[in-house]
This record gives structure tokens, C-alpha cells and sequence, in this order.
């Protein structure tokens, strides 16, 4: 899971980087909001498995951190249209 948020987290940097350089970085951070969801939600997952039956109570936090995390890959651009805009940068790049 650590390894999983690291990714995540220099996924976003190296957007953040191409942007304040002022480089093209619609890609990369497609690709950034993309893969943090997805991890987001994997993660918060595993935090629920990790604590057993009572993770998925409302005694802890963790499952409402689970719910909170799916909006991730649905707003500001869904996970389907971060794929999309992802594919039309490759496939324009290769042609
Ligand atoms: C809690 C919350 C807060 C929000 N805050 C804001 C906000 O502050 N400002 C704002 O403007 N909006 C906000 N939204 C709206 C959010 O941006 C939209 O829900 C989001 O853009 C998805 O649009 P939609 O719900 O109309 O789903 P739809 O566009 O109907 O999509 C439904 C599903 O179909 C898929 N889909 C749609 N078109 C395609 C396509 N061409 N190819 C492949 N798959 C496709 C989508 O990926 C999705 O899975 C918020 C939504 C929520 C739930």
C-alpha cells in the first residue's frame, strides 16, 4: 500500500513538474489523476482488510475514508475519460 501512494505521489510530481516548466503535461496528468484514484480506492480497500469485519463497521474511520475515495474516479473527469484523453495522446503521438 505504501509502495502503491509513493507511485501515486511522484506520478503527481512529475505533472506538476512538466506544468511549472512549462511543458506539455495533459498526459501526465491524465495519467496521475487516473492511477491516484484507482490507488485511492485500492488502498482504502486493503486499509478495510487490514482491520477485519470491524473495518467495514462505522466504529472506525476506515470505511468512510472508502467511500469518500470513489468519488475520485469519478469527478473532475472520470477514470473512463482520463483513459480516453490518455489513448488520444498516445495514438496522436504515433501518427
Ligand atoms: C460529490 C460530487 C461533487 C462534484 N463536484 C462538482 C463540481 O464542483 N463542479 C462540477 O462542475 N461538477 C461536479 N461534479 C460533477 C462531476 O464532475 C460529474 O459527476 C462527472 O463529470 C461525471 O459526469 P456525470 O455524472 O454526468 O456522468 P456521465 O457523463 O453520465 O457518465 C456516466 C458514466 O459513463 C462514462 N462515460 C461517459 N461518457 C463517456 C465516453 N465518451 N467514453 C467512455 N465513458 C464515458 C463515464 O466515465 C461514467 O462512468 C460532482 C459530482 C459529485 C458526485
Amino acid at each position: 500500500m505504501a509502495t502503491q501512494v509513493e507511485a501515486a505521489r511522484l506520478m503527481v510530481y512529475n505533472a506538476a513538474r512538466l506544468r511549472n516548466s512549462g511543458k506539455p503535461f495533459v498526459t501526465q496528468a491524465a495519467m496521475a489523476k487516473y492511477f491516484c484514484s484507482t490507488i485511492a480506492e485500492d488502498v482504502a480497500s486493503k486499509a478495510i482488510e487490514v482491520l477485519g469485519g470491524v473495518g467495514f463497521t462505522k466504529d472506525y474511520p476506515v470505511e468512510k475514508l472508502y467511500r469518500d475515495v470513489k468519488i475520485g474516479r469519478i469527478y473532475e473527469g472520470t477514470s473512463n475519460m482520463q483513459r480516453a484523453t490518455i489513448a488520444k495522446a498516445l495514438l496522436d503521438e504515433n501518427h
